[in-house]
Protein backbone atom coordinates (compact mmCIF):
# COMPACT_ATOMS: atom_id res chain seq x y z
CA UNK A 1 0.00 0.00 0.00
CA UNK A 2 1.26 3.56 -0.92
CA UNK A 3 2.44 6.20 1.68
CA UNK A 4 -0.24 8.48 2.91
CA UNK A 5 1.23 12.02 4.17
CA UNK A 6 -0.79 14.95 5.61
CA UNK A 7 0.05 18.76 4.76
CA UNK A 8 -1.17 20.98 7.29
CA UNK A 9 -0.78 24.62 5.36
CA UNK A 10 -1.64 25.01 1.74
CA UNK A 11 0.40 27.90 0.87
CA UNK A 12 3.66 28.18 -1.67
CA UNK A 13 5.24 25.71 0.26
CA UNK A 14 2.69 23.31 1.25
CA UNK A 15 1.32 22.81 -2.39
CA UNK A 16 4.68 22.50 -3.56
CA UNK A 17 5.66 19.43 -1.18
CA UNK A 18 1.83 18.04 -1.91
CA UNK A 19 2.72 18.36 -5.62
CA UNK A 20 6.24 16.73 -5.20
CA UNK A 21 4.91 14.02 -2.56
CA UNK A 22 2.18 13.00 -4.81
CA UNK A 23 4.45 12.94 -7.71
CA UNK A 24 6.24 10.03 -6.23
CA UNK A 25 3.26 8.14 -6.38
CA UNK A 26 2.17 8.62 -2.42
CA UNK A 27 -1.57 9.77 -1.59
CA UNK A 28 -1.90 13.05 0.16
CA UNK A 29 -4.29 14.62 2.38
CA UNK A 30 -3.80 18.63 2.37
CA UNK A 31 -5.13 21.26 4.87
CA UNK A 32 -5.13 24.73 5.74
CA UNK A 33 -7.82 26.76 7.99
CA UNK A 34 -10.54 25.73 6.04
CA UNK A 35 -11.72 23.64 2.86
CA UNK A 36 -11.94 26.26 0.83
CA UNK A 37 -8.26 26.97 1.14
CA UNK A 38 -7.43 23.44 0.58
CA UNK A 39 -9.19 23.12 -2.58
CA UNK A 40 -8.06 26.79 -4.06
CA UNK A 41 -4.58 25.51 -3.24
CA UNK A 42 -5.65 22.27 -5.13
CA UNK A 43 -6.59 23.94 -8.62
CA UNK A 44 -3.46 25.53 -8.04
CA UNK A 45 -1.76 22.84 -8.42
CA UNK A 46 -3.58 21.75 -10.77
CA UNK A 47 -2.77 25.01 -12.76
CA UNK A 48 1.27 24.02 -11.67
CA UNK A 49 1.11 20.87 -13.45
CA UNK A 50 -0.77 22.22 -16.24
CA UNK A 51 2.67 24.80 -17.29
CA UNK A 52 4.78 21.40 -16.95
CA UNK A 53 2.48 19.42 -19.34
CA UNK A 54 2.47 22.68 -21.63
CA UNK A 55 6.45 22.92 -21.53
CA UNK A 56 6.68 19.18 -22.39
CA UNK A 57 8.41 18.31 -18.75
CA UNK A 58 5.83 15.85 -17.79
CA UNK A 59 2.97 13.89 -19.51
CA UNK A 60 -0.64 14.94 -19.07
CA UNK A 61 -1.31 11.56 -18.15
CA UNK A 62 1.05 12.01 -14.98
CA UNK A 63 -0.40 15.26 -14.15
CA UNK A 64 -4.09 13.58 -13.93
CA UNK A 65 -2.45 11.21 -11.58
CA UNK A 66 -0.60 12.89 -9.34
CA UNK A 67 -3.90 15.49 -8.90
CA UNK A 68 -5.88 12.73 -8.53
CA UNK A 69 -3.75 11.58 -5.66
CA UNK A 70 -4.30 14.77 -3.33
CA UNK A 71 -7.47 15.65 -1.57
CA UNK A 72 -8.16 18.68 0.22
CA UNK A 73 -9.51 18.10 3.37
CA UNK A 74 -11.72 20.41 5.83
CA UNK A 75 -10.44 18.84 9.38
CA UNK A 76 -7.49 16.58 10.43
CA UNK A 77 -9.47 13.57 10.96
CA UNK A 78 -8.50 11.83 7.86
CA UNK A 79 -4.76 12.48 8.70
CA UNK A 80 -5.46 9.41 11.49
CA UNK A 81 -4.58 7.85 7.98
CA UNK A 82 -0.98 9.31 7.44
CA UNK A 83 2.61 8.17 7.81
CA UNK A 84 3.72 11.22 8.61
CA UNK A 85 1.92 14.54 8.79
CA UNK A 86 4.42 17.49 7.17
CA UNK A 87 3.19 21.39 9.10
CA UNK A 88 4.01 24.16 6.59
CA UNK A 89 1.89 26.64 7.87
CA UNK A 90 2.53 30.21 8.78
CA UNK A 91 5.98 30.88 10.24
CA UNK A 92 4.64 31.67 13.76
CA UNK A 93 5.24 29.72 16.67
CA UNK A 94 1.56 30.20 18.07
CA UNK A 95 -0.12 29.02 14.95
CA UNK A 96 2.07 25.69 14.83
CA UNK A 97 1.94 24.94 18.28
CA UNK A 98 -1.83 24.86 17.69
CA UNK A 99 -1.46 22.76 14.86
CA UNK A 100 0.45 20.49 16.27
CA UNK A 101 -1.67 19.98 19.48
CA UNK A 102 -4.67 19.16 17.46
CA UNK A 103 -2.93 17.28 14.73
CA UNK A 104 -1.71 15.36 17.79
CA UNK A 105 -4.83 13.70 18.73
CA UNK A 106 -5.21 12.43 15.26
CA UNK A 107 -1.75 11.48 14.94
CA UNK A 108 -0.97 7.44 14.80
CA UNK A 109 1.10 5.76 17.12
CA UNK A 110 3.87 4.93 15.07
CA UNK A 111 3.45 8.44 12.07
CA UNK A 112 5.52 10.81 12.38
CA UNK A 113 5.06 14.68 13.15
CA UNK A 114 7.04 17.33 10.95
CA UNK A 115 7.39 20.63 10.31
CA UNK A 116 8.57 22.56 7.47
CA UNK A 117 9.59 25.55 9.61
CA UNK A 118 12.38 27.45 8.47
CA UNK A 119 14.01 28.65 12.07
CA UNK A 120 11.83 28.09 14.98
CA UNK A 121 13.65 25.48 17.34
CA UNK A 122 12.26 21.86 16.67
CA UNK A 123 13.73 20.58 20.65
CA UNK A 124 10.99 23.28 21.32
CA UNK A 125 8.34 22.86 18.90
CA UNK A 126 8.54 18.71 19.72
CA UNK A 127 6.76 19.51 23.24
CA UNK A 128 3.95 20.54 21.72
CA UNK A 129 3.22 17.24 19.95
CA UNK A 130 2.30 13.86 21.43
CA UNK A 131 5.56 12.35 21.11
CA UNK A 132 8.84 14.34 21.05
CA UNK A 133 10.42 11.37 19.77
CA UNK A 134 9.05 11.37 16.59
CA UNK A 135 8.63 15.38 15.70
CA UNK A 136 11.40 16.55 13.19
CA UNK A 137 12.34 19.27 11.33
CA UNK A 138 11.84 18.56 7.64
CA UNK A 139 12.89 21.86 5.63
CA UNK A 140 11.98 21.90 1.82
CA UNK A 141 13.18 25.12 -0.21
CA UNK A 142 11.43 26.78 -2.61
CA UNK A 143 9.73 26.10 -5.27
CA UNK A 144 9.56 22.70 -3.69
CA UNK A 145 9.41 20.56 -7.27
CA UNK A 146 12.94 22.20 -8.04
CA UNK A 147 14.71 22.60 -5.77
CA UNK A 148 16.95 19.48 -4.99
CA UNK A 149 17.60 19.94 -1.55
CA UNK A 150 15.52 19.43 1.57
CA UNK A 151 17.48 19.94 5.46
CA UNK A 152 16.67 17.46 8.01
CA UNK A 153 16.68 18.76 11.67
CA UNK A 154 16.34 15.98 14.34
CA UNK A 155 15.40 18.14 18.13
CA UNK A 156 17.11 16.77 21.48
CA UNK A 157 14.61 14.39 21.62
CA UNK A 158 14.10 12.90 17.87
CA UNK A 159 14.55 9.45 18.10
CA UNK A 160 17.21 7.83 15.79
CA UNK A 161 14.55 5.79 13.94
CA UNK A 162 12.72 9.17 13.49
CA UNK A 163 15.53 10.53 11.49
CA UNK A 164 16.46 7.61 9.10
CA UNK A 165 12.70 7.38 8.15
CA UNK A 166 12.51 11.04 7.17
CA UNK A 167 15.86 11.04 5.51
CA UNK A 168 14.64 7.96 3.92
CA UNK A 169 11.42 9.83 3.00
CA UNK A 170 12.96 12.86 1.64
CA UNK A 171 15.57 11.02 -0.55
CA UNK A 172 12.85 9.12 -1.98
CA UNK A 173 11.36 12.41 -3.33
CA UNK A 174 14.60 12.23 -5.44
CA UNK A 175 16.06 14.87 -2.85
CA UNK A 176 19.56 15.65 -1.53
CA UNK A 177 19.20 15.78 2.10
CA UNK A 178 21.41 17.98 4.43
CA UNK A 179 21.39 17.20 8.49
CA UNK A 180 21.48 19.86 10.76
CA UNK A 181 21.71 20.40 14.37
CA UNK A 182 18.56 22.51 15.69
CA UNK A 183 20.31 25.90 15.88
CA UNK A 184 18.17 28.97 14.90
CA UNK A 185 18.45 28.99 11.24
CA UNK A 186 19.78 25.62 10.61
CA UNK A 187 22.17 25.92 7.51
CA UNK A 188 21.29 27.51 4.79
CA UNK A 189 18.71 30.19 6.00
CA UNK A 190 21.32 31.52 8.62
CA UNK A 191 23.55 32.31 5.75
CA UNK A 192 20.89 33.54 3.38
CA UNK A 193 18.40 36.03 5.62
CA UNK A 194 21.02 37.76 7.14
CA UNK A 195 22.54 38.01 3.32
CA UNK A 196 18.65 39.53 2.56
CA UNK A 197 18.70 41.79 5.15
CA UNK A 198 21.12 43.42 4.37
CA UNK A 199 20.42 43.92 0.86
CA UNK A 200 17.32 45.60 2.43
CA UNK A 201 19.67 47.91 4.37
CA UNK A 202 21.65 48.54 1.11
CA UNK A 203 18.19 49.66 -0.69
CA UNK A 204 16.83 51.78 2.27
CA UNK A 205 20.12 53.37 2.72
CA UNK A 206 19.84 54.35 -1.02
CA UNK A 207 23.48 52.77 -1.54
CA UNK A 208 21.75 52.00 -5.03
CA UNK A 209 18.56 50.30 -6.42
CA UNK A 210 16.56 47.34 -6.95
CA UNK A 211 18.10 46.46 -10.03
CA UNK A 212 21.60 47.39 -9.35
CA UNK A 213 21.75 45.37 -6.13
CA UNK A 214 20.05 42.45 -7.84
CA UNK A 215 22.73 42.86 -11.03
CA UNK A 216 25.86 43.12 -8.12
CA UNK A 217 25.29 39.95 -6.57
CA UNK A 218 24.26 38.16 -9.93
CA UNK A 219 27.22 39.17 -11.55
CA UNK A 220 30.15 39.92 -8.69
CA UNK A 221 28.77 36.85 -6.78
CA UNK A 222 27.18 34.47 -9.59
CA UNK A 223 24.48 34.12 -7.02
CA UNK A 224 21.49 33.03 -10.37
CA UNK A 225 19.21 35.38 -8.46
CA UNK A 226 19.84 38.51 -6.39
CA UNK A 227 18.78 38.63 -2.82
CA UNK A 228 15.67 41.33 -3.51
CA UNK A 229 14.53 38.67 -6.53
CA UNK A 230 15.12 35.63 -4.50
CA UNK A 231 13.19 37.56 -1.19
CA UNK A 232 10.13 38.03 -3.24
CA UNK A 233 10.28 35.03 -4.54
CA UNK A 234 10.16 33.32 -0.13
CA UNK A 235 7.48 35.98 0.75
CA UNK A 236 8.75 39.11 2.52
CA UNK A 237 6.48 38.38 5.60
CA UNK A 238 8.45 34.77 6.07
CA UNK A 239 11.76 36.61 5.59
CA UNK A 240 11.02 38.98 8.57
CA UNK A 241 9.49 36.11 10.57
CA UNK A 242 12.93 33.98 10.09
CA UNK A 243 14.96 37.10 11.27
CA UNK A 244 13.36 37.69 13.91
CA UNK A 245 13.27 34.43 15.21
CA UNK A 246 17.32 34.63 14.54
CA UNK A 247 17.10 37.69 16.31
CA UNK A 248 14.94 36.56 19.59
CA UNK A 249 16.51 33.29 19.85
CA UNK A 250 19.94 34.83 19.64
CA UNK A 251 19.62 38.28 21.03
CA UNK A 252 22.51 39.08 18.49
CA UNK A 253 22.47 42.35 17.25
CA UNK A 254 23.51 41.67 13.87
CA UNK A 255 20.04 39.74 13.07
CA UNK A 256 17.84 43.06 13.21
CA UNK A 257 15.23 43.65 10.93
CA UNK A 258 16.17 46.45 7.77
CA UNK A 259 13.15 48.93 8.78
CA UNK A 260 12.19 49.10 5.40
CA UNK A 261 11.90 45.24 5.01
CA UNK A 262 9.32 45.66 8.00
CA UNK A 263 7.54 48.59 6.39
CA UNK A 264 6.89 46.43 2.99
CA UNK A 265 4.94 44.27 5.28
CA UNK A 266 3.49 46.48 7.02
CA UNK A 267 2.21 47.53 3.86
CA UNK A 268 1.33 44.36 2.48
CA UNK A 269 4.00 44.38 -0.41
CA UNK A 270 4.92 40.56 0.50
CA UNK A 271 6.47 39.45 -2.61
CA UNK A 272 5.39 37.50 -5.52
CA UNK A 273 2.42 36.06 -3.70
CA UNK A 274 0.74 39.17 -3.44
CA UNK A 275 2.00 40.47 -6.73
CA UNK A 276 3.81 43.59 -5.25
CA UNK A 277 7.28 43.22 -3.40
CA UNK A 278 10.52 44.67 -4.49
CA UNK A 279 9.63 43.59 -7.77
CA UNK A 280 5.51 44.05 -9.65
CA UNK A 281 4.39 41.28 -10.88
CA UNK A 282 1.44 42.72 -12.19
CA UNK A 283 2.40 43.14 -16.09
CA UNK A 284 4.61 40.03 -18.40
CA UNK A 285 7.76 41.07 -16.89
CA UNK A 286 8.87 41.81 -12.97
CA UNK A 287 9.46 45.84 -12.71
CA UNK A 288 11.75 47.32 -10.06
CA UNK A 289 9.49 49.83 -7.47
CA UNK A 290 12.65 51.44 -6.72
P1 LIG B 1 2.39 31.02 2.86
O1 LIG B 1 2.01 32.32 3.46
O2 LIG B 1 2.44 30.89 1.37
O3 LIG B 1 1.41 29.86 3.39
C1 LIG B 1 1.09 29.67 4.73
C2 LIG B 1 -0.23 28.91 4.79
O4 LIG B 1 -0.49 28.55 6.15
C3 LIG B 1 -1.42 29.74 4.30
O5 LIG B 1 -2.12 29.04 3.29
C4 LIG B 1 -2.25 29.91 5.55
O6 LIG B 1 -3.66 29.97 5.31
C5 LIG B 1 -1.88 28.64 6.31
N1 LIG B 1 -2.24 28.70 7.72
C6 LIG B 1 -2.19 29.76 8.57
N2 LIG B 1 -2.68 29.40 9.77
C7 LIG B 1 -3.05 28.10 9.68
C8 LIG B 1 -3.65 27.19 10.58
N3 LIG B 1 -3.96 27.53 11.83
N4 LIG B 1 -3.93 25.94 10.15
C9 LIG B 1 -3.61 25.56 8.88
N5 LIG B 1 -3.05 26.40 7.98
C10 LIG B 1 -2.78 27.65 8.38
O7 LIG B 1 3.79 30.65 3.52
P2 LIG B 1 4.89 29.61 2.98
O8 LIG B 1 5.94 30.35 2.24
O9 LIG B 1 4.19 28.45 2.34
O10 LIG B 1 5.56 29.16 4.37
C11 LIG B 1 5.01 28.13 5.16
C12 LIG B 1 6.08 27.57 6.08
O11 LIG B 1 7.17 27.08 5.29
C13 LIG B 1 6.68 28.58 7.05
O12 LIG B 1 6.99 27.92 8.26
C14 LIG B 1 7.95 29.01 6.35
O13 LIG B 1 8.92 29.50 7.22
C15 LIG B 1 8.37 27.70 5.73
N6 LIG B 1 9.26 27.81 4.57
C16 LIG B 1 9.08 28.78 3.63
C17 LIG B 1 9.94 28.85 2.54
C18 LIG B 1 9.76 29.89 1.49
O14 LIG B 1 10.68 30.07 0.66
N7 LIG B 1 8.65 30.57 1.42
C19 LIG B 1 10.97 27.91 2.40
C20 LIG B 1 11.11 26.90 3.37
C21 LIG B 1 10.24 26.86 4.45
Amino acid sequence: MSKTIGIIGAGQMGSGIAQTVAAHGMQVLLADVGLEVAEKAHAGIDKALGKLVGKGKIEIADAEATLKRITPVGDYTPMSDADIIIEAATEKEEIKQAIFEKAGDVLAPDAIMASNTSSIPITRMANYSPDPARFIGLHFFNPVPVMGLIEVIPGLATAQTTTDRITAFAEGLGKQVVLSQDEPGFVVNRILLPMINEAVFVLGQSTAGIEDIDKGCRLGLNHPMGPLQLADFVGLDTCLDIIMVLYKTTRDAKYRPAPLLVKYVEAGWLGRKTGRGFYDYSGDDPVATR
